[in-house]
């Protein structure tokens, strides 16, 4: 397909993966998939979207793994998407549990995404070219998790506590889909006697090609999960914490037990580290082994369709815009085209700024209800100058759009002031619109009035 430069802006998410269920599982997840693209030196690329973002999916070549090549996909990637503002690697990790630390209780399928604590970033590099004999040696911290995604994981996370996930419907959704597509009825979840943790001082026979063999007197006792949500079936249970990344395959567990006890981390992996110091990144790993010498690949797609599934939700509380983009006409303000916007301001310029000022007004005034009064006034202005309807104005802010400095009382006294420039009173409606959406945490509407806010001032600099 011819590139479309178009649709290339408008992708600002990054999703890499390596094995061939990871790639299924992404694919799973689209709510849209666009025609398949080529780069100009031969890269392919699945486009489509997913929730309101339309997202990259870029892959290894067959074969490859580790940090080199994925860096590579991910330098590319954003060399042709250059509205990219982060990266989701999403795929399979093998676990470092702790059955007797509740906070650590990994099991197969479980989900584990990187997130800063304390003075860790997230991502660990643990480096097996620095192995000493007491094993790997930390190499170094990584940069730190991607801002943005870290707020949109505090909303998850308190949305996760309270009503049902959506995670779980997406895992569904795509066995489901399995019925119609038999190539991906691989997805199913193992039963749950093939997850054993086996103990330290019991490696696996070096000739048994898998663990049929090995005895289960020699596994670590764990209790049963207990039902959540009254649901019997087996969900995946989500971990936040920090990822070891290194270059080999860990299949030690004595190794990974001094990980875990001396770094603290949940799951090592093989290419994070790379990538978060050349794109912003999210890890979001599914466990699929214990990285010890007990290796099978039966929990692999179901793993990486957890971890999918989860970075999928993840991303309907990230924003949708980049506001701080600019690339020729092609930046969007909020979430409306710049270049649509000059042209209805070209077409009317006095009535479109007119309008504009009513609109700010409107979007101020907190006497009208925003669903059944303000919008409509918006999507009426939106159609009068011609401008693109967009589903995409829903959506989350920035932590860094809490700007102006405004606390939850200047804010309403600022907005409620009749006397104010009438922009003051938007930019103080809006980060009000803020400051109760993340105490209650919940998504609101206030992105219509950021976009707004932009189009004003865009307006008022020509
Ligand atoms: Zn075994």
């Amino acid at each position: 397909m011819a590139r479309d430069q178009e649709l290339y802006d408008t992708v600002e998410v990054a999703w890499i993966c390596i094995l061939p269920c990871e790639f299924d599982a992404a694919k799973a997840m689209l709510d849209e998939r666009y025609d398949d693209v080529t780069s100009k030196t031969g890269e392919k690329y699945v486009l489509g979207r997913m929730g309101h973002h339309n997202v990259v999916i870029g892959f290894l070549p067959a074969g490859s793994m580790g940090k080199a090549p994925t860096v590579r996909v991910a330098v590319k990637i954003q060399l042709e998407f250059r509205n990219i503002r982060f990266c989701l690697l999403v795929g399979v990790a093998g676990g470092c549990p702790d059955p007797d630390d509740s906070a650590k209780d990994i099991r197969l399928g479980d989900v584990v995404v990187s997130e800063p604590k304390g003075n860790r970033g997230g991502v660990v590099q643990v480096d097996a070219g620095k192995k000493t004999h007491d094993g790997f040696m930390i190499f170094s911290h990584l940069n730190k998790v991607n801002e943005e995604l870290l707020f949109a994981i505090q909303l998850l996370k308190s949305e996760h506590r309270g009503r049902s996930r959506k995670m779980d419907e997406y895992i569904d959704e795509a066995m489901a889909k399995s019925r119609d597509h038999p190539e991906l009825a691989y997805f199913k979840r193992p039963k749950p006697e093939t997850d054993r943790l086996f103990q330290i001082d019991y490696p696996h026979p070096s000739h048994a090609p898998d663990c049929r063999t090995c005895s289960n007197d020699h596994t670590r006792e764990r209790q049963p999960r207990k039902e959540v949500r009254g649901q019997r079936e087996e969900r995946p249970r989500v971990f936040y914490g920090t990822i070891g990344s290194g270059d080999h395959v860990l299949r030690s567990a004595r190794e990974r037990e001094r990980l875990s006890r001396e770094i603290g981390i949940l799951c090592v992996e093989m290419e994070a580290a790379g990538v978060l110091d050349t794109l912003p990144s999210l890890v979001v790993r599914g466990i699929c082994d214990y990285a010890d010498s007990h290796k099978n690949k039966e929990w692999q797609p179901y793993a990486a369709l957890a971890a999918a599934a989860y970075a999928k939700d993840l991303l309907t509380y990230a924003q949708k815009a980049a506001p701080a983009k600019v690339h020729g006409t092609h930046c969007t303000l909020g979430t409306i085209q710049l270049d649509e916007v000059q042209r209805a301001f070209a077409a009317n310029p006095l009535a479109f700024r007119e309008d504009l000022k009513k609109l700010g007004e409107a979007m101020s005034d907190t006497s009208l209800h925003f669903s059944n009064q303000r919008l409509p006034l918006f999507h009426d202005f939106l159609r009068k100058h011609g401008l693109p309807h967009t589903s995409h104005w829903v959506s989350m802010a920035h932590r860094n759009q809490l700007f102006d400095g405004y606390s939850a009382d200047s804010a309403r006294a600022t907005r409620d002031d009749r006397q104010r420039d009438p922009r003051e009173r938007l930019a103080a409606a809006r980060a009000f619109a803020f400051i109760c959406a993340n105490r209650d945490s919940f998504a609101t509407t206030y992105l219509v009035q950021d976009t707004v806010l932009r189009m004003w001032n865009y307006v008022e600099s020509r």
